[in-house]
C-alpha cells in the first residue's frame, strides 16, 4: 500500500461560496506515483463541507437556497450566544467533511456531470483540504 498525502489552500472571499476544487484534486493525483486507488478529500473545518454534485450555475444556486431553507438565518441557535456562526455549523452537518473517490490510470473515476466541491458555510476565510491518496 502507498499514501501520498497533500493539502490544497483556499481563500474564500464570500460568506457561503462553492468552489470546484476537481481540477486541484486531478493535479494532486498527477504528481502522485499512485496510478490507481482511492482519494479522500477532508476538510478540516467545522463549518465547510465536501460534495461531489454537477456544476451548473442554476443548480449552484439552487445548493445555496435549500441550504437557507433547511437551516434558516436567525433562528436563536445557542451556539450564537458564544460564537455567531451556529447557522454555518449546522448547514456543514447535513453536508459532512469529506468524499472518498476512486481513481483508475491517474484519472478520477467521476461520473460525465461529477464534480468535487468545497463548500464554504462562514467565509471570508483561509481553509485547507487535506487530500490522502491511497494505492
Ligand atoms: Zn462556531
Amino acid at each position: 500500500m502507498v499514501i501520498f498525502k497533500d493539502k490544497i489552500y483556499l481563500d474564500t472571499s464570500k460568506r457561503v461560496e462553492i468552489l470546484d476544487i476537481t481540477l486541484e484534486v486531478q493535479e494532486l493525483i498527477n504528481e502522485s506515483e499512485i496510478a490507481n486507488g482511492i482519494v479522500n478529500i477532508y476538510s478540516k473545518h467545522s463549518t465547510s463541507a465536501i460534495v461531489v454534485n454537477e456544476n451548473e450555475n442554476g443548480l449552484l444556486d439552487d445548493f445555496e437556497n435549500i441550504l437557507s431553507d433547511i437551516v434558516p438565518e436567525n433562528n436563536r441557535y445557542k451556539h450564537d450566544t458564544i460564537d455567531n456562526n451556529a447557522v454555518s455549523h449546522l448547514r456543514s452537518l447535513f453536508l459532512g467533511p469529506s468524499e472518498t473517490i476512486p481513481f483508475s490510470d491517474k484519472k478520477l473515476a467521476l461520473g460525465t456531470w461529477q464534480s468535487i466541491f468545497f463548500i464554504e458555510l462562514d467565509g471570508p476565510r483561509k481553509r485547507i483540504v487535506e487530500i490522502t491518496l491511497v494505492g
